[in-house]
C-alpha cells in the first residue's frame, strides 16, 4: 500500500513537473514571438529633481501586451526571458525604442524635451555578452541621441563579479552613455567598490525608502554622503507618499522617481509632459495639478 501510494505520488508529481515545463515552454516560445508581433510596449515614468521638482527625465519600463493576458509587468516575463536568452534581443528593443522616442519628442518640442534623459534597464544576462557594447551603440546611432542623454541602468546584484562586468560597464561608459546602479540597498556592494565602479548615478532601492522613518535616517545619510564622495547623482526610487519626499530630500538625494510623482504611463498620450512640473512647484500643487 505505501508503495502504491509513493507511486502515485511520483506521478502526481510529474504531471505537475510536466505542466510547468509545458508552460514554461509555451511563455518561451510566446516571448520569442512577441517581439516580432510587436507586442512589448515601454511605458514611462518621470525622474524629477528632488528639490526644485523640474523634469529631469524618464525611466523607460517595459510591458508585454500579451494576447488574451492584458498587460504583463517585467516580473512576470523577465526572468525567463533571461532564462531562454532572449532578453538579449529584448534588451536591444528597448535600448532602440527609448532613444527613438526621446528623439522623437525632441524633434516635436526641443525646448521641453532637449535636455531629458531616458533611463533603460539592462538585465545582467546582456551584460554578459559583448553583443551589448554593439546594442548600445545601434541605438545611439540609429537614433541620434546624444549619449549622455541614455542612461544604463544596471542592478547592483550583477555586480557581485564587478571586475568581469566592470571592464563590460567601462566600455559601455566610454560610448559616452550615463550608468547607474539600480536598487542600490539590496545587494552587497561595499562602499569601497562604490568607489571604483565606473557609474555615475545609485538609485537607492524602494526597499531602503519604505524602511526609512523620520527618526532614522542614518543609514540613507550615510549612503548619500558615500555617493556624493565619489562624485555619484543619487535617485530615491519608490517614492509614495510626501513624508518620504520630505525625507529623501532632506538626506540630500538629488533626483526623486516614484507614484507620487508620476506613474509610468505609456509614450502616447505622454500624461507627464514637462510644462506641467514647474520648478519649485510643491507636491500638493503637482497633485492639484494632476487632478488626483
Ligand atoms: P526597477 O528598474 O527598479 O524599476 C522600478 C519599478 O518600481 C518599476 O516596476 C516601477 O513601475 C515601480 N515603481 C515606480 N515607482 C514606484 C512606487 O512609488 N511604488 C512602487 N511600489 N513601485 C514603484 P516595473 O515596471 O514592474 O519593473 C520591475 C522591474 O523589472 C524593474 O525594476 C526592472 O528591474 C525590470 N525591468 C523593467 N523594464 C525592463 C527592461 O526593459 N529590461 C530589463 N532587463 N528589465 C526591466
Ligand atoms: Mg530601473
Ligand atoms: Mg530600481
Ligand atoms: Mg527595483
Amino acid at each position: 500500500r505505501a508503495k502504491a501510494a509513493g507511486r502515485g505520488t511520483v506521478e502526481v508529481f510529474d504531471e505537475v513537473l510536466r505542466r510547468h515545463l509545458a508552460e514554461r515552454q509555451e511563455l518561451e516560445a510566446a516571448l520569442d514571438h512577441a517581439l516580432a508581433a510587436g507586442e512589448l510596449v515601454l511605458h514611462y515614468q518621470p525622474v524629477l529633481a528632488a528639490v526644485s521638482g523640474s523634469l529631469s527625465g524618464y525611466e523607460a519600463l517595459v510591458r508585454w501586451q500579451r494576447p488574451g493576458h492584458g498587460l504583463v509587468g517585467p516580473d512576470a516575463f523577465v526572468p525567463f526571458a533571461e532564462q531562454s536568452g532572449a532578453i538579449t534581443r529584448i534588451g536591444a528593443w528597448v535600448l532602440r525604442e527609448a532613444c527613438h522616442q526621446l528623439v522623437e519628442w525632441t524633434r516635436a518640442q526641443p525646448t521641453t524635451y532637449g535636455a531629458l534623459r531616458v533611463a533603460v534597464n539592462v538585465s545582467g544576462r546582456h551584460l554578459q555578452d559583448a553583443v551589448l557594447l554593439d546594442d548600445v551603440r545601434t541605438a545611439l546611432e540609429s537614433s541620434g541621441l546624444e549619449p549622455d542623454r541614455l542612461v544604463v541602468e544596471v542592478t547592483e546584484t550583477v555586480l557581485v563579479d564587478v571586475h568581469e562586468v566592470g571592464e563590460r560597464l567601462a566600455a559601455v561608459r566610454a560610448l559616452g552613455v550615463r550608468l547607474s546602479i539600480d536598487d542600490f540597498g539590496t545587494g552587497y556592494t561595499s562602499f569601497g567598490q562604490l568607489a571604483t565602479l565606473p557609474a555615475d548615478e545609485l538609485k537607492i532601492d524602494r526597499s531602503l525608502v519604505t524602511a526609512a522613518t523620520p527618526g532614522r535616517t542614518d543609514l540613507l545619510r550615510l549612503m548619500v554622503h558615500a555617493a556624493h564622495a565619489f562624485g555619484l547623482v543619487v535617485v530615491a526610487e519608490g517614492i509614495e507618499d510626501a513624508d518620504q519626499l520630505d525625507l529623501v530630500r532632506g538626506v540630500g538625494c538629488d533626483l526623486v522617481q516614484g507614484y507620487l510623482l508620476g506613474r509610468p504611463a505609456p509614450a502616447d498620450p505622454l500624461p507627464w509632459a514637462p510644462p506641467r512640473v514647474v520648478a519649485g512647484l510643491g507636491v500638493e500643487e503637482v497633485e492639484k495639478e494632476r487632478g488626483d
